[in-house]
């Protein structure tokens, strides 16, 4: 059977932070748009679920926030760690020059869920669900549509643009033959819940300890814990027995002791493989890759939809125009690389380093951890924590949208 053919200025694969974010906003600005998810719906665990300062002041200029922070969340007004024995606090989000001081940890599918709902407000906007890019379609060496597979057969779309927003294993990205720059990551993070009672603390926290680091974060009624482990170490691991495993959790987080229990064994924990890389080139004509199909983010300072996001405002800012006027050119779509690569550039080269200084160094540790100089320093010093709450709340070029799409 002939597949089936649509036809839009902007088709976007992929329907996660930067996805979605693009295709509201260049819905809202009259641009005739299709966003394709692969998957069935948005609830899928394991992806990141802090909505940062940046982000929330994004909603902010569109009108959104008040109804946005209706939604359940947990404001997290600062970032704890414990290395060794030692607590201390690195980064406190209070004095930020945003409306919110805090990033509101939030399950991404309810973000998801909230940008779809106000997006299919515009008839412009369209999303299918189930439909999974397979490839692209060019002719005389311009992108000008993509192939999909949904639920009722194979569909051609055509585009002014194509944007690759697919996440981190990107096929939009590997069929343009993008060619990508690998950082490498010394550790995977294995990815799982845990219940959360009263008497457990409340902060979200960090703990470092030789050989072993352990993130939980408090959400609600339960904790999201991510134990990280060296890269290619999972195999090992499941040779042992669960116990041990529980046993290791326990040594770091003592108050979970009953909770990691019902952890029936390792079904209920994801492996998620770290990946840091990033495109020479973003574009092609008629294609554009954003967020992680760009550039694939690490875990550290969670700052990968942060990116994403930003990402998307500042291609909607650039793009919105030309798109509606039917005026597209290269020149556009290298502005938008230009714009993002530097953050992207720096936020990367930071994560790798600590990587490389931090994370590989005490995943191999077996004596006990001191806190390094500039850990001691934050403790000691509370004005130095809003420097890493710049970083990781409001990035290295925080995005505003353009006020002529802030209107409606
Ligand atoms: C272990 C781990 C923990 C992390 N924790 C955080 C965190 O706490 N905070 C944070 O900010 N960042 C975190 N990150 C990074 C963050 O997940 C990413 O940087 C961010 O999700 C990128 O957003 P995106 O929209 O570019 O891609 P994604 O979120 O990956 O979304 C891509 C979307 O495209 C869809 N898709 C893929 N292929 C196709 C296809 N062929 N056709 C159609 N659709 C397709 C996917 O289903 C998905 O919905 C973490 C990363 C890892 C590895």
């Amino acid at each position: 059977m002939a597949p089936d053919k649509i036809s839009v200025r902007c088709c976007i694969a992929g329907g996660g932070p930067a996805g979605m974010m693009l295709g509201y906003l260049l819905a809202r600005a009259g641009v005739k748009v299709l966003v394709l998810e692969k998957h069935g719906d948005f609830l899928r665990d394991f992806r990141g679920d802090t909505i940062h300062p940046s982000t929330l002041e994004v909603m902010h200029e569109l009108g959104l926030l008040d109804e946005f922070l209706k939604l359940p969340h947990q404001k997290v007004y600062e970032l704890n760690a414990q290395v060794g024995e030692m607590r201390l606090t690195i980064a406190d989000f209070r004095h930020l020059p945003t409306h919110c001081g805090f990033v509101a940890f939030m399950p991404q599918w309810d973000f998801l869920n909230f940008l779809a709902e106000k997006a299919a407000r515009y008839p412009n906007f369209n999303l299918m669900m189930q439909a999974d890019v397979t490839g692209l379609i060019e002719e005389s060496g311009r992108v000008v549509g993509v192939r999909a597979k949904t639920a009722n057969g194979e569909i051609e779309v055509r585009a002014d643009l194509v944007v690759g927003a697919d996440g981190r294993s990107s096929i939009v990205r590997e069929k343009a033959g993008l060619k990508v720059k690998e950082f490498g990551a010394p550790m995977d993070v294995l990815w799982f819940r845990l219940r959360r009672n009263a008497a457990d603390p409340a902060a979200t926290m960090g703990r470092f300890d030789s050989g072993r680091i352990f993130i939980a974060l408090n959400r609600g009624d339960y904790w999201q814990c991510g134990y990280v482990i060296a890269k290619g170490q999972f195999d090992e691991m499941r040779r042992q027995p669960f116990e041990t495993f529980r046993a290791a959790i326990v040594k770091l987080a003592p108050y979970a002791k009953d909770s990691v229990q019902e952890l029936r064994g390792w079904d209920d924990v994801k492996l998620l493989t770290v990946r840091v890389d990033r495109l020479l080139e973003w574009f092609r004509p008629g294609l554009l890759c954003i967020g992680d199909s760009a550039h694939a983010m690490s875990p550290v300072g969670g700052v990968g939809i942060n990116l994403a996001i930003q990402d998307a405002v500042a291609a909607a800012n650039v793009l919105f125009e030309p798109l509606r006027e039917g005026q597209l050119a290269i020149e556009h779509l290298r502005r938008i690389q230009k714009r993002r690569e530097l953050p992207t550039r720096v936020t990367q080269g930071l994560q790798v380093a600590v990587q490389r200084r931090i994370i590989a160094r005490v995943l191999v540790e077996t004596e006990p951890l001191k806190p390094p100089l500039a850990l001691r320093l934050l403790a000691k010093i509370p004005f130095l924590r809003r420097i890493p709450a710049r970083i990781v709340g409001l990035g290295i070029r925080p995005e505003h949208v353009d006020p002529a799409l802030a209107q409606e």
